[in-house]
């Protein structure tokens, strides 16, 4: 069965005290939440990896890298390897995120060499991707979609599978408090999950988390959860407060 996943993004957020902070009013506020099938996962920004997991030891949630890089090691000023992230105790890594796509170039030929070395490490990974504003007026959502997740992943073997969970974030729904409606989400999700079918198995298909991503937050979350092929949310904003956060692991 597949999990449930809401994942916290923290982009570049906190410093290392506001981080334990929000570490602590997390734990504090998920503790009545019984957490039946639903992973609870937060990415801090890399400095704050290793502080960050370690005081997540002991409870329900887990920690995330928020990129990295695709060789093993070498002359790459300023970027970290898959090794590293193990090295500290982190066995989960966001890949594709739009803003990566957008601001630092990363295409899907680089996210596929992205994905073959967090894979080799044996790192778990949250992949993202979404059509921009445009495509989605001009009905090309669906062919990006595909193209996006043909390019970057179907390369790989069935049995990597397990290591991945699938991110839908709509460009145009990420930081703008524009959402997708719960119906797009829905369509969008099982337009996914029959690609996965149709290049592998229903198996496969019907194992992987799907998570959406785009001003999900507590006054919306259950409606899009709610939904059949929404396995959770990569969550930006709203993952930045313990009470929303909480309230978005409520809803799942
Ligand atoms: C994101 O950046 O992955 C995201 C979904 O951000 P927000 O929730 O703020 O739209």
């Amino acid at each position: 069965m597949r999990s449930k996943i809401v994942a916290g993004n923290w982009k570049m957020n906190k410093t290392l005290s506001e981080s334990k902070d929000l570490v602590k009013e997390i734990k504090k506020s998920i503790k009545g939440i019984k957490l039946e099938n639903t992973r609870v996962i937060i990415a801090p920004t890399y400095v704050n990896l290793q502080k960050v997991s370690k005081s997540t030891k002991k409870s329900a949630i887990e920690v995330a890298a928020q990129n990295m890089h695709q060789a093993d090691s070498g002359a790459f000023t300023g970027e970290i390897s898959a090794e590293m992230l193990k090295s500290v105790g982190v066995g989960i890594v966001i890949l594709g995120h739009s803003e990566r796509r957008e601001y630092f170039g990363e295409t899907d030929a680089l996210l596929a060499q992205k994905v073959d070395q967090a894979l080799k490490n044996k790192l778990e990974i949250i992949f993202c991707f979404g059509e921009v504003l445009d495509d989605r007026k001009n009905e090309n959502h669906f062919k990006v979609v595909e193209s996006q997740i043909k390019n970057a992943l179907f390369h790989l073997d069935a049995s990597d599978w397990k290591y991945l969970v699938l991110a839908y974030e709509p460009v145009w729904a990420i930081g703008t408090g524009e959402t997708a409606s719960p119906e797009q989400a829905q369509e969008m999700h099982a337009f996914i999950r029959n690609l996965v079918a149709s290049k592998y198995n229903s198996a496969i298909a019907d194992n992987v988390s799907i998570l959406y991503g785009g001003s999900v937050k507590p006054a919306n979350a259950k409606e899009i959860f709610s939904k059949e092929d929404v396995d959770g949310g990569l969550i930006g904003g709203a993952a930045l407060n313990a009470d929303d956060f909480s309230a978005l692991i409520e809803a799942i």
